[in-house]
């Protein structure tokens, strides 16, 4: 998992680092489904700006994740679009004012992009908006073969006509 040393970049107040990293991103479970980054490794600019009270982080990044459709189980692709912001006062007394990714001068950099995708994800992932989803009838996939079933009941006037037959 990829995470940034912080002792490296030697910050002063008013200054700001700019870094191109690879980032490594785990699988994500969502729905009891799998989604895998496509690539697993991928680029973010993170940003580390120090000010006399505390530290501001930003991480920029696109992630494209592969697994199934909510509704049809088919290949579904999702492009995120990531900006996520952290922050860690000089004097951290307070637990709000200090990031949960930052430990012993290292950035977690993968947990935190993680979580950031994880809080991105849409409530249902689909192949597409309009996903038809699969048939309740035959489960056979509506986008494929869009389908009805007829009803099987039979008409009232045919079941009268056939009992009539029975009596003979
Ligand atoms: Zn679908
Ligand atoms: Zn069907």
């Amino acid at each position: 998992m990829t995470s940034f040393d912080l002792r490296k970049a030697k910050l002063r107040p008013g200054e700001e680092l700019r870094e191109a990293l690879d980032v490594e991103l785990p699988a994500f479970e969502f729905a009891g489904q799998r989604y895998v980054p496509v690539p697993e490794t991928i680029e973010a600019a993170l940003t580390v700006t120090r000010a006399v009270t505390g530290t501001v982080f930003t991480l920029d990044f696109s992630v494209r994740l592969h697994g199934p459709c909510y509704r049809c189980l088919g290949d579904a692709v999702l492009e995120i679009p990531i900006r996520a912001r952290e922050y860690q006062a000089s004097s951290p007394d307070d637990d709000e004012l200090r990031t949960p990714y930052l430990v012993e001068n290292r950035l977690e950099v993968s947990a935190w992009a993680r979580d950031a995708v994880a809080l991105a994800l849409p409530d249902k992932i689909l192949c597409r908006p309009d996903c038809a989803g699969l048939c309740p009838e035959c489960g056979k996939n509506l986008n494929d073969e869009p389908h009805t079933h007829e009803e099987t009941t039979v008409d009232p006037r045919w079941a009268a006509l056939e009992a009539l037959r029975k009596d003979d």
